[in-house]
């Protein structure tokens, strides 16, 4: 399924869920209708309230859509099997909120290696702790292109000693789309020595409106994120794991106690995660508090870090199920690697050499492809070239860069670009008319498109450079 088809899905199911009063649409805290469990609120033996996601209120979930997982019912119906989708990819975005003074970083090492855990949790990935679990096949990336088209590290960071205490709407002005983009936000959570661990504002089977929009979020405790953190007991990633899992339509495998007969419309509406009376806080633990071995070492439980190893298959499919219920836009399947750069591109006057970025997709029918130029001197000019084949050649008049393309080239004359304050320059390829020498062509299956950027610099007299060349074979 392609963004723009996803997107317009998304679109018609929130159109379909704006019937939900707008009493239900806010984020938390919300006292209405969603209202935090005494076990949700309380802290734990280790000091930390673990989680601060809402309880849905059943009797506001039971007015609701039906679905095959909705707030009341999950259907593990075998299409919803991992076994049998694709792999799909969320792109993520951490907002670092820190203290007007810049306390409460969360370093890119920590952020890294906390979507590396995500990616063996939800991945059961061998030779990790996530490895006796259920390979989810939902990947997580950070986004590498941000909502203007901008290259980025997905990892943002900001100094509001309000916004660092949970407080005001800062989502409504920092969120990348969350039609897009899951967004993660670290902050330092108020409640001093019982700080929060972390919380989403709903599950999306009852965010209504509120799916895809500013609102929808993950928020964590800054020292939680990431393999080894500072605090105690919860320092191995798995709170983010935890709260994923709820951003994906789970409730906790205590939720609602030993109650109900049928597994799939009572406590946490998964069979094969053993209901229990309360939520587990120590480890091994080995209690059996509904006749049979609680789900100790499930991410849904409030378990220690390092106890936590699975999520079981019919929590796999339920997940699966609300990505297509629910989330039909933010999981994309995994394609093959666009393309790659090649060739050389010859430091400039900013330290580096200018290169190629692409995104979008190689299927033509989608005619989504975009090229950015970065690392090349800001607010300056440049203009794309583009051949079929390559080449290189190394001595150009009036020229620093190499030439990385051969054959006869075609111009994007009518697309000059300035890099702006950022160095950047974006190219837009409609792939029904790429400039040739015999002019504008259609890009045909299997052809392979080389391109490069060619711009002016000081370095230190006026010249031009050019950044390396990206090949592309669409399809
Ligand atoms: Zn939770």
């Amino acid at each position: 399924m392609n963004r723009r088809f996803s997107r317009s899905l998304g679109l018609a199911l929130t159109g379909a869920l704006a019937a939900i009063p707008a009493s239900a649409q806010n984020g938390i805290p919300s006292p209405q209708p969603f209202t935090p469990s005494a076990q949700n609120v309380a802290p734990g033996p280790h000091g930390y309230i673990r989680c601060l996601t809402p309880e849905v209120d059943l009797a506001f979930a039971r007015s609701l859509p039906p679905s095959d997982c909705s707030a009341n019912a999950t259907n593990p119906a075998a299409q919803y099997s991992p076994a049998n989708l694709d792999e799909v990819e969320i792109l993520v975005v951490f907002h670092v909120i820190r203290q007007n003074s810049g306390g409460g970083n969360v370093p890119d090492s920590r952020i890294n290696s906390q979507i590396d855990i995500l990616n063996e949790d939800f991945g059961a990935l061998a030779g990790t702790p996530g490895s006796q679990g259920v390979d989810t096949k939902i990947r997580f990336r950070l986004a590498s292109v941000d909502p203007s088209g901008q290259p980025t590290t997905g990892i943002v960071r900001y100094n509001n000693s309000s916004w660092y205490q949970d407080n005001g709407a800062y989502y409504n002005t920092i969120a990348w789309d969350p039609d897009v983009y899951m967004n993660v936000y670290t902050m330092g959570l108020p409640g001093g020595s019982s700080s929060t661990l972390g919380y989403v504002p709903f599950l999306p089977q009852t965010g209504g409106g509120n799916v895809g929009g500013n609102s929808d979020r993950v928020v964590i405790l800054n020292s939680s994120v990431g393999r080894n953190a500072p605090i105690q007991t919860y320092n191995q990633g798995r709170t983010t794991t935890h709260e994923v899992g709820h951003y994906l339509g789970l409730y906790h495998t205590f939720q609602n106690g030993c109650s109900g007969s049928n597994c799939n419309t009572s406590g946490d509406r998964i069979c094969d995660t053993n209901s229990e009376s309360q939520p587990e806080f120590n480890c091994p633990g080995n209690s059996s508090s509904c006749g049979s071995s609680d789900p100790v070492r499930n991410y849904m439980n409030y378990s220690p870090d390092t106890c936590m190893s699975n999520f079981t298959e019919q929590q796999s499919r339920r997940m699966r199920c609300t990505l297509e219920f629910y989330r039909p836009t933010i999981a994309q399947p995994v394609g093959p690697i666009l393309g790659e750069n090649y060739c050389v591109g010859v430091t400039n006057s900013t330290g580096v050499g200018g290169t190629l970025f692409g995104a979008g997709t190689k299927f033509i029918a989608n005619n989504d492809f975009t090229l950015t130029a970065t690392s090349v001197p800001a607010n300056t000019f440049g203009l794309f070239v583009v051949s079929d084949t390559q080449g290189f050649v190394p001595s150009v008049p009036n020229s620093q860069g190499i030439v990385c393309l051969g054959g006869a080239t075609g111009r994007y004359n009518s697309q000059l670009g300035n890099s702006g304050p950022f160095g950047v320059i974006p190219l837009t390829v409609d792939l029904t008319a790429v400039p040739t020498a015999n002019g504008p062509a259609n890009t045909l299956p299997g052809q392979t498109w080389n391109f490069q950027c060619w711009y002016r610099d000081s370095n230190p007299t006026p010249t031009s450079n050019f950044t390396d060349g990206y090949t592309i074979t669409f399809l």
